[in-house]
């Protein structure tokens, strides 16, 4: 397939007019001028990587936020919300977890991330089969200290060349300090480390953090939700590779379009510096390989095609109209569907959720819906926002 007429993002400033060959999920060709058919014209259209989502954990992305803080740690929220016998916690864990796992998923397309670091097991079968997402599979992770007795164990099984994420420094009280000792104690604390939230520490720690080549992953929605307060400064200005999760609809605020929102309130940030935060940066954290986060020849085909208002990349992250994950198109516009060939077409169902353009995704959403309004009653919510199965 080859993509033309559009503007193609290069980096958070720069774009060209080019045409993108689209060959076995990869970006085969970028060219001015490239032969070849068939071709999906996209005029009036900026092409995105697809954005990356470093922090999610998406089988509770139908659950609503529980547990508003502010908390001291995340142990005391987590002691909060661990109600499985009641409501509402009883009825969603009623949604079979594959079903929750790919609303998890649907959650992150529709914002035009095509890449997420799920903080949980990702050997579901459910994963390896037309799942809306690329889920990082190279990578080892920990809950955290207070949750993961086996934590040094998990480190020491993650290969140097794979992430090791661990949920750290989630406090607003003196625990979080002490568990960055306890983490170097161990030598946990590596170039591999990724460290999500780390609301906790200070401009020090924070330069022990960079000194040992790791890096850090920030919720802030979620942080100002659970613990009133997120990092700041002393993060921004340490050298310390950051890149942005949502978390899940549990504590954080929506999806990663809403999270870049809320990152851009609440730390003053550039735009540039928040859109490296959700491509290269993110990348080069989490060790991707193939090219995700950025549009190069050879790269994996993932792409957020969004409408072209004139602006710079890092100005244009919105709702996409359509949606390449390794080169197969997992959610398009109504207007644009009509440019794909009718066998593709019928992969689609409708799904809108409030506040967004009605869209088609490569899901069963109809089932999806059936299995969640069974536990759930009439009306679902994916991340605070209510769905609809139609446009
Ligand atoms: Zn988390």
């Amino acid at each position: 397939m080859i993509l033309s007429g559009a503007r193609v993002a290069l980096g958070p400033g720069e774009t060209a007019p080019l045409e993108i060959e689209i060959r076995g999920g990869r970006i085969r060709r970028l060219g001015r001028r490239l032969e070849g058919r068939p071709r999906l014209r996209l005029e009036g259209c900026l092409i995105l990587p697809g954005l990356i989502n470093a922090h999610d954990h998406l089988e509770f992305n139908l659950f609503p936020r529980l547990g508003r803080g502010p908390h001291p740690n995340a142990g005391a929220w987590a002691r909060v919300v661990h109600r499985p016998a009641e409501s509402p916690v009883r009825e969603h864990l009623r949604v079979p977890q594959s079903t929750r796992l790919v609303w998890g998923g649907l959650k992150n397309l529709l914002s035009g991330a095509t890449t997420v670091c799920h903080h949980n097991p990702t050997g579901a079968a459910v994963f390896r089969r037309r799942f809306p997402v690329r889920v990082v599979r190279r990578m080892g992770w920990a809950h955290s200290l207070e949750f993961s007795p086996d934590l040094a164990a998990r480190f020491r099984h993650t290969p140097a060349d794979q992430p090791f994420v661990v949920h750290l420094g989630e406090a607003v009280d003196g625990s979080g300090k002490r568990e960055l000792r306890v983490l170097q104690g161990m030598g946990a604390l590596a170039r591999r480390t990724v460290l999500v939230h780390a609301v906790a520490l200070d401009a020090a720690e924070f330069d022990r953090v960079r000194q040992a080549g790791a890096a850090v992953v920030w919720c802030p929605s979620s942080n100002l939700f659970t613990l009133g307060r997120t990092a700041g400064p002393e993060l921004f200005q340490s050298g310390v590779p950051v890149a942005l999760g949502t978390d899940s609809a549990l504590t954080g605020a929506g999806d990663l379009l809403d999270e870049l929102r809320v990152a851009r309130r609440a730390s003053g940030l550039s735009r540039e510096d928040l859109y490296r935060m959700v491509t290269i940066e993110a990348a080069r954290i989490l060790r991707l390989r193939h090219g995700e986060g950025a549009i190069t020849e050879g790269g994996v085909a993932d792409l957020a095609v969004v409408r072209d208002a004139g602006r710079a990349p890092a100005a244009s992250v919105r709702p996409p109209e359509l949606v390449l994950v390794g080169g197969r198109v997992k959610l398009v516009s109504e207007a644009l569907a009509g440019g794909l060939p009718g066998a593709l077409r019928r992969r689609f169902e409708p799904l809108q959720v409030a506040g967004r353009p009605g869209v088609l995704v490569d899901a069963d959403v109809s089932g999806l819906v059936r299995r969640a309004v069974r536990a759930l009653g009439p009306e679902i919510r994916l991340a605070g926002k209510r769905v609809r199965a139609c446009m």
